[in-house]
């Protein structure tokens, strides 16, 4: 028989299927990356808002807004209600982090010491972006590959600043703290615990990380990075953390890379709201809520029965997909 297995966090259901599908099996679009023009090679973007930089002043890694950003600074949040609706502004901030100067260089091929610079400069943003009070929400991801919605192929993460909670971040936030007003404890770090107690799903214990395959994901191949150290933000991460993180990171991504044969994937950061606007209301997010890192592979695209009714089918176990992942090498 088939499984159906619970997710703990969201409460969300999926089946995962007796009989796994090898790495091999899944079919994606063979075009992995944009071509022609790129805007990023061509400097086509909004303004430099941070650069890292080698010593004889070339840039390695740099942060710019978008040309045509959705969300932006101008004005203000002009909340209000129409009829029944709600609506303001879209205040907040489009920004592109240009992860190398080279457009064929993924950044985690360029090694940890490039991929700290990239996490650096998420931080950085983040830092001075949260200084704005309007601002409820940062968050940061990367896609890769055209099926991700990667619209240059120039490697680059990015980092969207919002004015309200996402509803996928805020689904996440209640049901962590649902789980901590019943039993005191953070559900992250309960998922852990288990997790290096049943060892099948975890990939790669690091000094400072963990990664593993959840009990129940909706992609096949996805995988989490939590740090060990309970913090509700990532920006919040020490140094140590963060050398030990663009290691994971670089390991990781190039396992992926090998393993699914250069599959399209998106990862996301879920972090702490800015808690500047509410500081006094939400006394117990700081020991609820665990940052941590999602990555998904992009291989299959989701059924209309998935989209609508919120269950989902997991074509390869969380176990399989681990001893996947853990087993292929991931270069030097
Ligand atoms: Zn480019
Ligand atoms: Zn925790
Ligand atoms: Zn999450």
């Amino acid at each position: 028989m088939n499984e159906l297995r619970r997710e703990p966090l969201l409460g969300r259901w999926v089946a995962v299927l007796r009989e796994s599908m090898r790495p091999e099996e899944y079919r994606f679009a063979v075009e992995t990356r944009a071509t022609g023009r790129c805007d990023l090679c061509e400097e086509e973007h909004g303004e430099e808002v941070f650069t890292s930089r080698d010593d004889s002043g070339r840039w390695l890694v740099k942060v710019v807004s978008s040309r045509d950003p959705i969300f932006s600074t101008e004005g203000d949040l002009a909340r209000k209600g129409v009829g029944m609706y709600d609506r303001m502004n879209t205040f907040g901030a489009n920004e592109i982090v240009i992860e190398s100067p080279d457009h064929d260089h993924q950044a985690e091929e360029m090694g940890p010491a490039q991929m700290l610079r990239v996490l650096d400069a998420f931080i950085n943003r983040t830092v001075e972006l949260e200084k704005d009070a309007r601002i409820r929400y940062i968050f940061i991801n990367k896609n890769y590959g055209i099926l991700s919605g990667d619209p240059y192929g120039h490697p680059h993460s990015l980092i969207t600043a919002v004015p309200v909670i996402p509803k996928r971040v805020k689904d996440e936030l209640d049901g962590a703290r649902l789980y901590y007003d019943y039993k005191e404890r953070c559900i992250f770090c309960d998922i852990m615990r288990e997790e290096e107690r049943m060892q099948d799903r975890v990939v790669m214990d690091s000094p400072c990380f963990l990664v593993f395959c959840p009990y129940a994901t909706r992609f096949p191949f996805e995988f989490w990075i939590l740090p060990k150290q309970h913090r509700c933000s990532f920006r919040e991460i020490g140094d140590e953390e963060r050398r030990d993180l663009s290691k994971v990171l670089t390991v990781m991504l190039r396992k992926l890379r090998r393993l699914l044969n250069d599959p399209p994937y998106s990862y996301v950061i879920h972090t702490a709201p800015s808690r500047i606007p509410r500081r006094n209301q939400w006394h117990t997010l700081s020991e609820d809520f665990h940052w941590h890192i999602e990555v998904m592979p992009r291989i299959r695209r989701l059924s209309g029965f998935e989209l609508g009714s919120g269950m989902y089918t997991l074509s390869t176990s969380p176990e399989d997909a681990a001893k996947y992942l853990k087993e292929v090498s991931h270069g030097d």
